[in-house]
């Protein structure tokens, strides 16, 4: 007290600088989001712009609090997350688990995919199957007998007979696809056989964004068909909440998708989109802009992708133009 009483003013300064620092300290620290994807707002809302989409394990850095929220910067962006989703200082135990979480799921999409492909080996080693209808016979109807044989449809004798049994086998083969059970052995029930989807099998979908705005998650690499020229490339789905900002492959993925612009511009053109065995009517524009996430493919930037119903990153408006883009693509298909 005595120390107080004398150097009351140098005390008051201590005091006061440990009442700036001491929070400062604190919340200089690190959060990680713990849900699969929260939104970046631009200030402490949930009716505020959405300036991005976070996925699971993104760490942000955490510069202050405002009643449920964090304010935190991610890249350039500043904004708020609500702290429910951010785990703070929580390194080793919340991305330990996403890290575990994730092995587990390769490995299990690894051990499926490796069944799949040597299902796929002994498939094309039997070798192909022409379209044929019960009632014939033959080395054919042998190679139909032994692909369902394979996919466990077939249990009967390889007798190169197309009578009840491999009729009754192929309807079952045909239900588990979705496809009409008539127990005729059609182009499009081999294709399925092996793994495959006939052109004319793919209808052109409409995606309602704001109901399926993971559908295609981030990270996805997806073919993009512009429906004027039919070109194709490939693309990454980076992130956005608004729509999805994407980025071509590589480098040649980039110059497919300079060629369809001559110069990149924000002019909107119609494509498909296809995603895991589905296509989707979409626009995009043909502006490399914001943040680069993919090295080397030659493309300073992002650009938008608009589904049905999806709006712009900074008015928050659905874009009649790229609705108008989505409605031609409609008409479109793969
Ligand atoms: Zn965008």
């Amino acid at each position: 007290m005595a120390f107080l009483r004398r150097h009351k003013p140098a005390a008051m300064l201590i005091l006061l600088a440990l009442l700036v620092l001491l929070p400062l300290a604190v919340l200089a620290e690190k959060g990680y989001v713990n849900v699969s994807a929260v939104v970046l707002r631009s200030s402490a809302s949930k009716t505020s712009a959405a300036l991005q989409s976070l996925p699971r394990g993104t760490t942000v850095n955490i510069t202050g609090a405002s009643g449920d929220w964090y304010r935190v910067t991610y890249g350039k962006y500043k904004g708020y997350v609500m702290k429910r989703y951010i785990d703070k200082n929580a390194s080793s135990s919340s991305q330990k688990t996403t890290t575990a979480k994730k092995t587990t799921t390769t490995r299990k999409t690894t051990t499926r995919e490796e069944a799949r492909a040597a299902l796929l080996r002994k498939l094309n080693k039997i070798g192909k199957p022409k379209a044929c209808a019960p009632g014939t016979s033959g080395s054919n109807v042998r190679k139909l007998q032994r692909c369902l044989q394979a996919l466990g449809y077939y249990k009967g004798k390889i007798d190169g007979k197309y009578g009840t049994s491999t009729r009754n086998a192929v309807a079952r083969l045909q239900r588990a696809y979705g496809l009409t059970a008539s127990g005729v052995a059609t182009r499009q029930a081999i294709a399925a056989m092996f793994g495959q989807k006939l052109k004319e099998d793919f209808v052109t979908e409409r995606l309602d964004w704001f109901k399926n705005v993971y559908l295609i998650p981030k990270g996805a690499v997806f073919t993009v068909k512009d429906c004027r020229t039919g070109k194709t490339f490939q693309a990454k789905r980076w992130s956005g909440a608004n729509h999805m900002d994407s980025m071509p492959l590589t480098k040649a993925d980039t110059a497919v998708m300079r060629s369809l612009y001559g110069q990149w511009s924000w002019r909107r053109r119609s494509i498909l989109v296809k995603y895991n065995g589905h296509v989707y009517a979409a626009s995009m524009n043909g502006m490399p802009h914001g943040t680069t996430t993919i090295k080397n493919n030659g493309f300073p930037g992002h650009f938008c992708i608009h589904f049905y119903k999806s709006k712009t990153h900074g008015s928050k408006r659905v874009d009649p133009t790229h609705q108008n883009c989505v409605a031609i693509a409609m008409h479109y298909k793969w």
